[in-house]
């Protein structure tokens, strides 16, 4: 499972461009279930079947990350940028990142100004995006056109998954790789599951939630969950009062995120949760959060509406270039799921 999660996080996928990271969900699940295809919108839908007077689950898991595009190239070769998805700008000067391009990899640094020449009052502010530029070592932009930068490739950080210590390990984009995970997991090891099963590893939640708008409305399933992270309140500089959720503690299961475009969980699903967590001894955090939201939100809207749930893997430092996490989390949440849909 850890060489799981370390091929996924390593893997290449702003939102929109989602394909390396499918491909390697495509051929780890392929044995295990009974169809697969791509939606228009390029959502990877595999279905496991059940009996046919059983209800059918969908089970979301995104596979995009944050990060960003390629917006222009100057004369001299550098290149600008947009940000896909919520990026904090400090988080972005100086980091190493890598442009993917139609031949290949290259890598580049986010430069700033050396210290030695800033302004006192340069010291204490925040260097915006907007003037920040990635040096891909490129002379001019026509050596940097030779290389194959153009406008729209994807850019992603620079991140090698590592393991800190024990289970507790750190990589970029376990949100929402970590939750791509759990749903692979889940659907190797469920056995004897009588209801239909649909595992939709969506793309674009980052910046809008659409590949599971889509998804939700073509299969019109009876019960739903999304799959995906949240914020941890463990560590210095946040508090338990805005997160209360702690890492290795189980999986945090919303009760209500994202105020007025977020979800209030459906009753049954949250009482199912509950009730299988008790039976099996699994541990759950409950928690109703403020900020973000997850396909779980748009799901539940779907046509008449679906009973819709959402589990989600406590993390560290999401949308930066490292984030990290406990795998008990990831076990949690696959042992719960897969018992759910067992009793389902
Ligand atoms: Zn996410």
């Amino acid at each position: 499972m850890k060489q799981l999660l370390e091929k996924l996080s390593n893997a290449p996928g702003v939102s929109g461009h989602e394909e390396a990271v499918k491909d390697i969900i495509r051929a780890e699940i392929v044995p295990y279930v009974n169809h697969i295809e791509v939606d228009t919108m390029g959502n990877l839908i595999v279905t496991r079947d059940g009996d046919i007077d059983k209800p059918s689950i969908m089970l979301a898991a995104h596979l995009d990350e944050v990060g960003l595009i390629v917006r222009y190239i100057d004369n001299d070769g550098y290149v600008f940028f947009n940000p896909v998805g919520g990026l904090f700008d400090q988080t972005l000067l100086n980091q190493k990142m890598v442009v993917h391009t139609r031949n290949g990899k290259y890598f580049g640094v986010i430069g700033s100004k050396p210290p030695h020449v800033m302004k006192a009052a340069e010291y204490d502010k925040v260097i915006k995006k907007d003037d920040m530029f990635l040096d891909i070592g490129a002379t001019s932009k026509k050596d940097a056109e030779k290389m194959g930068i153009e406008i729209g490739n994807q850019i992603t950080f620079d991140s090698r998954f590592t393991v800190l210590h024990d289970d507790i390990v750190a990589g970029k984009a376990f949100d929402n790789r970590a939750g791509c995970v759990v749903l692979v997991e889940t659907i190797k090891r469920m056995k004897d599951v009588k209801a239909t099963v649909h595992a939709v590893f969506t793309v674009q939640e980052e910046v809008g939630l659409k590949g599971a708008k889509t998804s939700a409305y073509k299969l019109n399933p009876d019960f739903a969950f999304a799959i995906d992270v949240t914020i941890a309140g463990d560590h210095p500089g946040i508090s338990m009062k805005e997160a209360p959720v702690k890492m290795g503690a189980g999986p945090a299961i919303i009760v209500s995120d994202g105020e007025s475009r977020g979800i209030i969980a459906s009753k049954i699903i949250l009482d199912r949760i509950k009730n299988t967590a008790e039976e099996y001894n699994i541990p759950i955090q409950l928690e109703a959060s403020g900020g973000g939201t997850t396909d779980g939100a748009l799901i539940q809207l779907t046509r008449a509406g679906i009973p819709t749930g959402v589990i989600s893997i406590p993390t560290r430092y999401i949308h930066t270039p490292h984030s990290v996490i406990d795998m008990k989390d990831l076990e949690a949440s696959i042992n719960l799921l897969t018992k759910m849909l067992e009793s389902w």
